[in-house]
């Protein structure tokens, strides 16, 4: 298995062409606004020795041309969607959630005397 390094053998490098690589001025811009279309992770610029383009990747999926890639901005307007359907599921499923519904209010007195005071 080869080890996780930012930097790939030279032997590699045949696998790698212009359709599944980046220049060393497009990677910047790709990491800035692009993350991983599986996890909404990171992604890595990785080296190829001896190459001036590199190879864009999640650390655990891949390299993006083969996986895609999505914007950070529309993995942001999903998890916030995302965020909204949390508490219509957590009501809708109350046998599996019900721990996590929303729990009465406790007055302030007793909260205090939960605390002992
Ligand atoms: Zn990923």
């Amino acid at each position: 298995m080869l080890a996780l390094t930012n930097e790939l053998p030279r032997e590699l490098a045949k696998y790698y062409n212009d359709d599944n690589t980046f220049t060393q001025a497009e990677a910047p811009r790709v990491i800035k606004h692009y993350c991983c279309p599986v996890c909404w992770g990171e992604l890595s610029e990785i080296y190829i020795q001896g190459e001036a383009r590199v190879v864009i990747a999640c650390p655990v999926h891949g390299n993006v041309c083969d996986i895609g890639r999505i914007m950070k901005s529309s993995a942001a307007l999903m998890m916030e969607k995302a965020h909204f359907q949390y508490a219509v599921v957590i009501r809708n499923l109350p046998d599996l959630w019900g721990q996590f519904r929303d729990q009465p209010k406790k007055s302030r007195a007793a909260s205090l005397a939960e605390m002992g005071f």
